[in-house]
Parts: structure tokens; sequence; C-alpha cells
């Protein structure tokens, strides 16, 4: 057990995409996908459209939910 409750599996971010649709998802290092979404006034992260704004990213950590899921609960 660790002392962090928040939910998902710390992992850092490897990289981006965009997905079908334009929005950016970041690469974990677990292999999942995280949509880092701009649209605000609902999600405003204004640094997703630049890529110097991405880069910055790298190796920031994101909590993976998807990590803690079992594998048989994909849509
Ligand atoms: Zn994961």
């Amino acid at each position: 057990m660790t002392s962090d409750t928040r939910p998902g599996k710390a992992q850092p971010i490897r990289g981006f995409h965009q997905d079908e649709q334009g929005d950016w998802v970041a690469d974990l290092a677990c292999g999942h996908g995280q949509h880092v979404r701009h649209r605000p006034p609902w999600e405003e992260r204004p640094w997703v459209t630049t890529q110097a704004g991405r880069a910055q990213h790298i190796g920031r950590i994101l909590y993976c939910v998807r990590c803690e899921e079992p594998p048989a609960n994909q849509d």
C-alpha cells in the first residue's frame, strides 16, 4: 500500500498523439493513453495545443485508472 489515495497508478508521460477527433492523448509509460483535452471552459490545457507545451509535460505524472481496471472491462 502507498499513502497516495488518488485512483489509478502513477505513470510518467512518454509522449503525445492525437486521436481521430483531433483530441490530444498522452502516451503513458504503461502503454495506456489518457486524453488531455483542451476544451474550455470544462478542461483548460492550452499547453497541449503547442509543441513546446507538450514537450514540457513529457515525464509528468498522470494517474492511469486503466491500469487498475480488469482487462475484461473494456469498451
Ligand atoms: Zn495504464
